[in-house]
Parts: structure tokens; sequence; C-alpha cells
């Protein structure tokens, strides 16, 4: 039943493109497909079900109605959102709220075949779902039953992409997946290769799954071994710098695949007793259990800038709201398998990140690629992390701790309880940083004016809002001046404008492939799961580069990276000048 909209409560302010995207894809809609909602009775139903799950605690100082309207506030001020599932389907039939899913793919028909099923009823409520298939046989081994022969997992992968085409998520959402699959799987070459042409496996992105041995193996220029999966024989052995250097071709070739760094994922990984982390969620933020789930959600630091610094306090306010928000949307979410909903519900995990980070800089005047830009960004994630662990503490005293707790690490390092077993992820805020008008994640701007492909072919052009009042101010606001901008997207190389202004609105193509990952980098360190980052390059950039990016990634502590060289893809999701 959708919540009846109190009269006094205020409406959202929302931006041309927020109003676009939110009637094209989240409001409700009626059999007729005409929208049964306005974009206020949307977030009311969003803040009024996940509010409605604190009648669960008894021991909450928050009534539901007071909390609703809270929530509601935070929602339409843009400080916070949850993911897109949840603003989409919260107080809803289909009630599946989050967006990040692993499920296993065992080495059997029946397994196999499972898993495509179940990834097809997530992607239908709105998720994304990564797999590892690094305990599928090889192609050509014997498959016991039939004396015939395995086809190994990159033509099952074929089936999943199959499947993910014919099921449009949620009507609106297109299914995304993950696929990894171990370095020292017997079929790591095809893997390696399999996205080589356009257009194949375009709804999975790939990764591989690289361990501490076979680094090893490539600083020291050694060979490593091939192991079958599911009769532990070992295939042969590669030589690991040549594998490594063809990871770096494709990459350089078509931005896939990415790689994870597996045992430093592992390390992380808060249950060791439930088991090994084999693979994360599409865009490669959340590492997860097999049949876990994550809901993520995104703090907007576009608008926490209070004088030349950050409003700590109202960050701490509005990371406790997120914190609670987040751990009841576990509670409210419906997940369409029993397994998933038994694991989420023990482990609760959620993923509390932030957008509007280059905008923040902005408006401080620091630039992005800066001693001064790192720096913040590690006080400002440290803060979040520690205040998101406080308010896990908060809600563990009223609610209990998290049902695996004293399996986990904490209580062997004697920490918490937490409510949650982790709290922080950096999601890529694709559609988030839409509505709330801001830079997405922690990137920094594609450009200072771009046009932008969404959905069916329409475009939507914007300018930063940040950019604008600068020249304003340093008054080299000209209609030349923004025509020129929006055709180059960078100002690197626009002379009259003022060199400090050219220093600080800096857009991704001006940075140093080194100087994103180190910001890449600088989140991770205080983020419980993983940073969406991708380092971009010049279409200039060589393979050596990529190379010494992929190892500095190692070096720094990444958990893994992905790479775009500009003009490598003929398909690209946001462009400048004459690709617009
Ligand atoms: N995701 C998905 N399909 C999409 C976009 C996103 O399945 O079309 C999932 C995927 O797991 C991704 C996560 O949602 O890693 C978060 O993506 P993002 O932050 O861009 O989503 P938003 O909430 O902004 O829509």
């Amino acid at each position: 039943m959708p919540a009846h909209v109190p009269a006094d409560l205020p409406v959202p302010d929302l931006n041309q493109n927020a109003k676009v995207v939110l009637a094209k894809r989240y409001l409700r809609k009626g059999p007729d497909g005409k929208p049964v909602e306005d974009e206020q009775a949307l977030f009311w139903r969003v803040a009024h079900a996940v509010a409605a799950e604190e009648t669960r605690h008894p021991g909450s100082p928050w009534q539901p109605d007071e909390l609703a309207r809270t929530f509601y506030d935070l929602m339409i001020s843009f400080k916070f959102l949850p993911n897109s599932p949840t603003l989409m389907n919260a107080g809803t039939e289909l009630g599946q709220l989050a967006a990040c899913f692993v499920i296993p793919v065992g080495d059997s028909m029946d397994e196999i075949f499972d898993a495509v099923k179940h990834a097809a009823l997530i992607h239908k409520s709105g998720g994304g779902t990564g797999f590892s298939f690094s305990r599928l046989r090889p192609v050509n081994s014997r498959v016991g039953s039939t004396g015939g022969v395995a086809s190994g997992p990159v033509s099952f992968m074929r089936i999943f992409n199959t499947a993910t085409e014919q099921v449009k998520q949620g009507g609106t959402r297109r299914g995304a997946n993950m696929g990894i699959l171990r370095v020292d799987h017997p079929d790591i070459l095809e893997f390696i290769r399999c996205k080589e042409r356009e257009g194949e496996l375009n709804n999975f992105n790939i990764s591989v799954a690289l361990t501490e041995p076979f680094m090893q193996a490539v600083e020291q220029g050694e060979d490593y071994d091939l192991v079958a999966p599911h009769s532990r024989e070992s295939k042969g052995r590669l030589n690991a710098r040549e594998v490594f250097q063809l990871l770096v071709q494709k990459a350089w070739e078509s931005g896939d695949p990415g790689i994870i760094f597996l045992d430093r994922i592992n390390r992380d990984n808060p249950t060791p007793a439930l088991g090994e982390i084999e693979s994360t969620n599409p865009c490669g933020e959340q590492p997860l259990l097999p049949y876990e789930a994550c809901n993520l959600g995104s703090l907007n630091l576009a608008l926490l800038k209070s004088g030349d610094g950050v409003d700590w306090e109202e960050l701490k306010r509005v990371t406790h709201l997120a914190v609670r928000f987040l751990d009841n949307v576990i509670d409210a979410s419906v997940y369409p398998l029993d397994r998933i909903t038994e694991m989420v519900r023990s482990n609760r995990k959620i993923g509390l990140g932030v957008m509007g980070f280059a905008d923040l800089l902005f408006q401080l005047g620091i630039p992005y690629d800066s001693r001064e830009g790192l720096k913040l960004a590690e006080k400002i994630m440290d803060f979040i992390q520690t205040e998101s662990k406080a308010a896990s503490k908060q809600l563990a005293q009223e609610r209990g701790p998290f049902p695996n707790f004293e399996a986990s690490v904490y209580a062997s390092r004697q920490q918490g309880p937490f409510r949650n077993a982790t709290t922080t992820t950096i999601a890529p805020t694709g559609t988030l940083s839409i509505l709330a008008g801001c830079s997405s994640g922690v990137e920094p701007l594609f450009a200072l004016s771009f046009a932008r492909h969404v959905m069916d072919g329409e475009k939507l052009v914007e300018s930063n809002p940040h950019f604008e009042a600068a020249v304003k101010a340093a008054q080299c606001h000209s209609p030349r001046l923004m025509e020129e901008v929006a055709a180059k997207g960078s100002i690197a190389h626009i002379d009259y404008i003022p060199e400090d202004l050219r220093r600080v609105f800096v857009t991704a193509m001006d940075i140093t492939p080194e100087s994103h990952l180190k910001m890449q980098a600088a989140f991770q360190k205080f983020t419980d799961n993983a940073v969406s980052k991708t380092v971009n390059l010049p279409n200039e950039a060589t393979q050596d580069d990529i190379w010494k990016i992929y190892w500095m990634a190692y070096e720094l502590g990444c958990k893994g990276v992905t790479v775009y060289r500009d003009g490598c893809k003929t398909a690209q999701v946001l462009c400048t000048g004459d690709g617009a």
C-alpha cells in the first residue's frame, strides 16, 4: 500500500536531469505505463518504509513517524541517497532493495543453471550480480556422467550473458554482471581474451583474480601452476610475466579485464569462518561471500562544505542517520532466495560511501591531484569510517550485534560489538549523482561541461556550477569560453583563464594515472569494502603505463583496478566535444 503523504511535507526541489531520470526509471507506474506517484510520494514511500522497520526494535530512541520525516528530509536535501533499488522498490510489492549480490557457480549442470535462474531473479529486481567461475572444470575435461567433454567457464558465461540480455531489471535497469576467474584456472588465457571482440559478453565486466603467489612469480619472472579446480590436478604451467603482459595488453585494447587482488580482499574478510570471498559485485566496489547481498548508500560531500573546510558536525549527524537507514533497509528488503535472506541477515553488511568529492574540492579550491586533495580524502573517509563504526556499535546496543558477530574477526580482536559486518563502500553512484546533481563517487569530473547520454539515446547537457561560479567571480565568463570548454572538456590549455583556476578545475583526463590511483588508495585506506574508481589514461598511453599502474595498485594496497584508455571503445557512457 502506498504510504499516505502528509499534507505539510516539503516538496523536493529537483534539478531538471533528476526529474527526467526519476520519471523514466524511478516513479512507480500503473498498467498503462503512466506514473502513479510524483517525486514527493516517491521519497515519502521510501522514507516511510525504511523508518517503519524501527518498530521491530523496542530499544530504539526514535518514533517511526519522526524518523520517517527525518529520513525524508535527509533524502530531499540530497545529502544522502540509498542505492537505486531502494529508491525504486522500497514500500512496493517487489521490495528488493539491494544493489549488489554474489552468487556461487558450482561445477555441475544443476548448479550452473540454478545460478542462471537466481541471477535472472536478481536482475528483475534491480540488483547486479557477481560470479566467480573458478570452480568450473576447464574446457575439454571429462564429464563423468556422459563421457563427453566440458565446455569450460567462458562458454557458460555466454549463457549468463544471453539470459541477462532478456531480463530487463525491474522493467527499467538492464542486468549487470561481474565475471571473475582465478589466474591459476587452466582456462585463464581464453578468459583474458573473452571480451576482445566488440559486443562480446556485453552484460559482463570481467576481472582476473590475482593471488599473492602469482604476483611473486611475476616479480621473479617465474612460471606458475595451472590447477583444475575439480580434480586439483596440475594442468601445466604458464610464465607469470607473460600472463600479466597479456592482461595489460587486453586492458590497453578495451579496458577489460580488470584485476582484483584476491588474497588482499580475503585478508579483509570480516567473517572468514563462513568461507572465502571469491567475487565482487559488477562495478567491483563490493566483495561478498557466496549468497551475500549488500545495500549501499552515499553521502553528498558537495553539500557538506563549511567555511574553508568540511562541516564535520553535519557529516557526523548524517553518517549516523545513514547507518540507521541502511541497517533498516536490510530488514525492509525482500530477497529473491531464502539462502540470500539468511546470509544477509546474519552478516548485515552495509556500504556507506560518498559522492560529490570533486565538487567539494572545487568549492575549497583544492586540486584533485595534490597532496592537500589526498590528505582531505583520507581525513574525510577516516571520519566516516570511525563514525559509521560508532553508529553500528550504537545499533548493536539497541538491536543486538549481527548474528555472526561471535564468529567474526571483530570478536577475536575484541572490537565492537557491531550491528554490521562492514559499514563502508564507495559506489560509482552513476544514477544517484545525477539525482543529487553532483560529481559521481570519488571521481574527478569527466568534463567541466559535457553531454551525458542516458537511456534510449537521450542527451542531457550539463555545466559544472562551481566552475561557472568561479569563472564569473574571476570575470572571465563569456559565451565563447563556455563553448570552448564544452568542446574541449578541459580548461588545461585555455590560456586566458587564470592559472589558479586551471590548477583547481582539473578533469579526469588532466590528471595523471598515478594521481587517479593515489586517490583510490587514499579512500581505500579507510573503507571496509572497496572503492569504485576508474584510472583514466589518455589515448596515447602505452601498455607499459598500464603495467606500472597495475603494479602500483598492488603496492598501494588497492583491492583491484580498472583502467580506461580514452577512445579505446567506440561506445562511451560519457562523451565530450564531437563525441557527444
Ligand atoms: N548496478 C546494476 N545495474 C546498473 C547500475 C548499477 O546492477 O545499471 C549495481 C551494481 O552492482 C553496481 C551497484 O549497483 O556496482 C552500484 O552502482 P551505482 O552506484 O552506479 O548505482 P546507483 O545507485 O547510482 O544507481
